[in-house]
């Protein structure tokens, strides 16, 4: 853990921040910097889904074979601004002097079949930092209310944990990005596979760690989907602490009252995992 010489107080980082309920104005980000400083985060990184851009519509053309899906597509602010528009966003921003430190990048919504899509877009952008996601498994989105009826109703646990992992591997394979978005909100319906995880996320552990990237204790399954772990699983954490994974902790609020929503708590936990491991 980082800490302000001064204060002796842990470096609050709130990796993970969505604008895409809102405009691409300054007077929005400032709502988040607001917050951040309420809560006395240090960091705030925001970076909109891929899923907001025009320039990225090729990406989605996939999951609108389900009716529910080209509905959401279709919803508010999805698709509808140009990636421009964000730059120059950042651009004046960057030229502010800000409370806190405020960094910008993308959440990229991986899969295999559109890899040399994502690869091409993005080799004409620079951001702070880029963040791989998976969020569909086989063409159908596991995190949305009709997910339920639309994946998993319909395919085993098993099957989907084991899809999840395949695909969060080979996003993390692509070295396209600095970081992987919350590695086990597959979790979020509270249903789990027979098998044992472990062997996966040692290897998963392997790859982040290889690929030096930053892998994400991400607090929204916890106040967004009611589910009990405040962030990453007990299981996941300790393997990432064991295999020397570095950690960031993220939110992933959508509304600026959510930004740095039990950042203090996960950051509490991955320290208390590490002490434990080193003190063995
Ligand atoms: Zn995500
Ligand atoms: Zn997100």
């Amino acid at each position: 853990m980082q800490y302000e010489k001064s204060l002796n107080k842990p470096y609050l980082v709130d990796g993970h921040m969505h604008l895409e309920h809102g405009d691409l104005s300054e007077e929005y980000v400032m709502r988040f910097v607001e917050e951040a400083v309420k809560k006395g985060i240090d960091e705030i990184d925001i970076l909109d889904h891929t899923h907001r851009f025009v320039e990225f519509r090729c990406c989605y053309d996939h999951l609108r074979q389900y009716k529910p899906q080209e509905e959401w597509l279709d919803g508010q602010y999805n698709l509808c601004n140009s990636i421009d528009e964000y730059l120059e966003l950042i651009d004046r921003m960057k030229q502010k002097q800000l409370p806190v430190k405020v960094k910008f990048g993308l959440e990229v919504c991986y899969t295999p079949d559109t890899e040399d899509m994502i690869r091409e877009l993005l080799s004409h952008y620079h951001f702070d930092f880029l963040t791989g996601a998976v969020h569909s498994i086989n063409h159908i989105l596991y995190d949305l209310p009709f997910s339920r009826e639309l994946l998993w109703n319909r395919v085993s646990a098993d099957q989907i944990y084991h899809d999840y992992y395949e695909y969060v591997m080979k996003c993390v394979d692509t070295g396209l990005f600095n970081r992987i978005a919350h590695p086990d909100t597959i979790k979020l319906f509270n249903i789990y596979p027979k098998y044992d995880l472990k062997p996966t996320y040692e290897k998963l552990a392997q790859k982040i760690k290889e690929k030096g990237m930053l892998a994400e204790c991400n607090t929204g399954c916890h106040y967004r989907y009611g589910h009990k772990d405040i962030g990453l699983s007990d299981e996941l954490l300790r393997v990432f602490v064991e295999n020397d994974v570095p950690i960031i902790t993220a939110s992933d609020a959508h509304e600026p009252e959510y930004v740095g929503n039990y950042i203090r708590e996960a950051t509490e936990r991955i320290e208390a995992c590490r002490n434990e491991y080193q003190n063995i």
